[in-house]
Parts: structure tokens; C-alpha cells; sequence
């Protein structure tokens, strides 16, 4: 499947907002909106008044980066989201969420969402002892996920798993940190997800 594949800070420059794309990069004096807080390109610097359209899509676009989704699945989502009871926009965060790749980098399995991408599709995760190796697989409350067996003795991965060992894990996810395994013990709250948007923009945005 297409990806963007241009630089990853630009996206953040973008939105003005850190998304933390780039692992570590992204906490270091190394991250670009620390540096250059303005939109790339020649006229970045210009202040512009957005519509009520621009500031929807803004939303959009910077939640549709955020979770790394192609804009296709992004409306898929937004669907599902509005099939489910409850607030829409709330559903649709907590269905990004819930998307594998995601979770492995909530439990510090990856140090950003790319990378997390790249380690399922290479078969390093399993959900309830079979192989997952579809990214955009949507976990479910009493699943668990755990790192592959083989996986465990790969140099990478341990060195990975140790480097984020000290990241605190959101409670919707119950990790043995022993037994590199976890459980998903609930579907992810609006209070639970770290991404400052108003979500409600989004679904203003797609009910047009
Ligand atoms: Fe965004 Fe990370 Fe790049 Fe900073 S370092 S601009 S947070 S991707």
C-alpha cells in the first residue's frame, strides 16, 4: 500500500503540533518544531486566517498523520465509527487505537508507529498465540498481544523493548513486562488518548 514517504517532520511543521513520528528524535532538541516552529516551504512564516473548512481539515489531516493511516482507511474508520453507539468522534479515536500497530507502540514494542508498522509486517507480534501481521488489525477487548518467541531472542527487538522499558503504558493495556505479553483489558477511553485534537472537527468535517 502507498505511504508518504517524504520527511516526517514536515508533517509535523505542518500541523504545528509534534507527533511524535520519529522515536526518539521526536524528545530530543533535534526535533524540528522545537527548531522551527512554522509550516514549511516559502510562505510557512505568513500567518493565515483558516475558514472553518481549513481549521475541519486541519483536524483531519493531523489525526489521519498521527496514527500513520492513508486517507481511504481514515473514512473507513470515520464509517465504522458512526455504525457504533455513543460520540462518533470518540468511537473513531478509540478505533485508531485500537489498530495493532498502535498497540505495540503503546507498549513501547517500537519507538514510533513506523517502526511499529515495520516490526508486525515482518511477524514479530502475535495476538492470542497466532501470528498477526497486518498493521491496521483491530485488537479487541480480551486479546493478547505478545512479542513472537522467536522474535525474543532477535537483538533488535530486545535492544527496542529496553530502550522503552521506562515508557508508562496507557491503562487500557495490561503489560507483562516478564513475559513481553499484554492484554487488552479495555476499549481505550477519550481521556486515556494523548493526541490534542477536537475530534469533533473531523466528524463536522465528514458529515458535510
Ligand atoms: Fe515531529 Fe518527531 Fe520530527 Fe519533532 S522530531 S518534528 S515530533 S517527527
Amino acid at each position: 500500500m502507498a505511504r508518504y514517504t517524504g520527511a516526517v517532520c514536515k508533517l509535523c511543521r505542518r500541523e504545528g503540533k509534534k507527533l511524535f513520528l520519529k522515536g526518539e528524535r521526536c524528545t530530543t532538541d533535534k526535533c524540528a518544531i522545537q527548531r522551527r516552529n512554522y509550516a514549511p516551504g516559502q510562505h510557512g512564516q505568513g500567518r493565515k486566517k483558516s475558514s472553518e473548512y481549513g481549521v475541519q481539515l486541519r483536524a483531519k489531516q493531523m489525526t489521519r498523520r498521527y496514527y500513520g493511516v492513508l486517507e481511504g482507511q481514515f473514512r473507513h474508520y470515520y464509517e465504522m465509527a458512526t455504525r457504533k453507539s455513543g460520540i462518533t468522534g470518540e468511537n473513531l479515536l478509540a478505533i485508531l487505537e485500537s489498530r495493532l500497530d498502535n498497540v505495540v507502540y503503546r507498549l513501547g514494542w517500537a519507538s514510533s508507529r513506523a517502526e511499529a508498522r515495520q516490526l508486525v509486517v515482518h511477524g514479530h507480534f502475535t495476538v492470542n498465540g497466532k501470528k498477526v501481521d497486518i498493521p491496521s488489525y483491530l485488537t479487541k477487548v480480551g486479546e493478547e498481544i505478545a512479542i513472537a518467541e522467536k522474535s525474543r531472542e532477535s537483538a533488535k527487538i530486545q535492544e527496542i523493548v529496553e530502550k522503552n522499558s521506562a515508557k508508562p503504558v496507557v491503562k487500557w493495556l495490561d503489560l507483562d513486562k516478564t513475559n513481553l505479553k499484554a492484554k487488552v483489558v479495555a476499549v481505550p477511553e477519550r481521556a486515556d488518548i494523548d493526541l490534542d485534537v477536537e475530534e469533533t472537527l473531523i466528524v463536522e468535517l465528514y458529515s458535510k
